[in-house]
């Protein structure tokens, strides 16, 4: 028996791993220099502690460290790319390309860069969540001076092409932003491979502490630009000023290099805990579908829509397990998750939809008993259903009629 509750959500946030707290700690007791102090050891110390982090972040992404510009999370790297190469390219265009499925620390710049005269497309998904290139090239004018196109999928997990698409805009002359707050540290992710110009990343996504994170910009062919949201004493290169959180870095880089060395094992121990999950509510269910792309998709992601069930209240009834229903970011509302409504999921199905985060921290025994609790609350739930009693009338009366046969 797991210990409860079992904590299932790691798309929305992972639990600091020990190893990077106890990199951590050192910077809150001895070491608290500032790492802008040039004059005594604890500012030397505090300098080269966040000198590391920053190689040990680059080298995830086959970056400079130059390149990496500590922010307080993905949050502020999205807006930072965005509204930074808006307000920095203005004379060259004003037109920015992303895509209807994004996180909305994507999408919210984009409106408010609409309301002050910029033009965004918003473009269409398939019904498993990815675009095309064709889709991104047919997009394109001279005006174009930006796209953005995430990694991956906070919801569905879903992949998107995000090398072609690099590789297109590099032939076109626009600039490449990915928001790759999921992606990172789970999925190989190389700015060369993939010819991004800005990459937004998040420490607590991969077993970091919350609050900080960093925006990839490329120096050489091109070197990017922006200009900056917050000005001050001129720390990050200009970029982003503010005293820097010296033990959240140290923990940044401390979780990077853990998720460099364990990638390839971790993704498919994922991997396979996710087919587990997923053959296990099958087996025992009937009418439940898989919301994003069946094969390219986080590993660790499982979007499942139980029909004749309202998300909410199975994840209300299943107290012993933390899941989302729709997207964690947009729990306030009642709305159908935007995402799955751009899959064509129709809205009595994304009503229906739960996520599954799994992560380092799970094991196969949390999985078999989560298997367990949704089956037992899935058919305890189906059983108040009305809908329900009328479809399953509706089949045993099909499958009784001698026209079926
Ligand atoms: C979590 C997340 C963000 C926001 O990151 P914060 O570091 O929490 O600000 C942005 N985009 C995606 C895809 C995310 O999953």
């Amino acid at each position: 028996m797991p210990t409860l509750p079992i904590y299932m959500d790691n798309n929305s946030t992972t639990r600091v791993d020990p190893r990077v707290l106890e990199a951590m700690l050192p910077f809150f007791t001895e070491h608290y220099g500032n790492a802008a102090s040039r004059t005594h050891a604890f500012g030397w110390k505090a300098e080269e502690a966040v000198d590391l982090a920053r190689e040990q972040v680059a080298s995830l992404l086959a970056a400079d460290p130059r390149e990496i510009v500590f922010t307080s999370g993905a949050t502020e790297s999205n807006n930072l790319a965005i509204k930074g190469v808006a307000a920095m390219y203005r004379a060259s265009g004003n037109h920015i390309i992303t895509v209807q499925t994004e996180h909305k620390a994507v999408l919210d710049p984009c409106k408010r860069l609409e309301r002050e005269g910029c033009a965004v497309t918003y473009l269409p998904v398939d019904r498993f969540g990815q675009v095309t290139p064709q889709q991104v090239a047919d997009a394109l004018t001279p005006r174009t001076i930006l796209v953005s196109v995430m990694a991956a999928n906070n919801e569905i997990g879903t992949l998107q092409p995000v090398a072609a698409i690099g590789r297109l805009c590099k032939e076109r002359g626009v600039l490449f932003h990915t928001d790759a707050a999921q992606a990172f540290g789970k999925l190989p992710l190389d700015v060369q491979d993939i010819k991004a110009d800005l990459v937004s990343i998040s420490a607590h996504k991969m077993y970091g502490p919350k609050g900080v994170g960093a925006l990839y910009v490329r120096r050489r062919q091109p070197h990017v630009r922006l200009e900056p949201l917050i000005d001050g004493g001129g720390h990050e290169r200009g970029m982003r000023s503010g005293t820097l959180p010296v033990p959240s870095i140290v923990g940044f880089g401390a979780a990077c290099t853990l998720c460099h060395k364990e990638l390839a094992h971790e993704s498919a121990r994922l991997t396979d805990m996710r087919q587990r999950l997923l053959l296990g509510l099958q087996d025992r269910l009937d009418a439940v579908f898989l919301n994003g792309h069946p094969t390219e998709r986080l590993p660790g992601n499982l979007n499942m829509s139980f029909a004749y069930v309202q998300g909410e209240a199975l994840m209300m009834a299943m107290r012993n397990v933390a899941i989302s229903s729709g997207s964690a970011c947009t729990s306030a509302s009642v709305e159908p998750s935007y995402v799955l409504r751009a899959c064509g999921v129709p809205d009595d199905l994304a009503h229906a939809s739960i996520r599954f985060g799994l992560g380092r921290f799970n094991t196969d025994d949390e999985v078999d008993f989560v298997v367990g609790e949704v089956v037992r609350t899935v058919e305890r739930l189906r059983s108040l259903s009305p809908d329900h009693a009328l479809a399953r009338q509706a089949r045993s009366g099909l499958q009784h009629s001698p026209l079926s046969q």
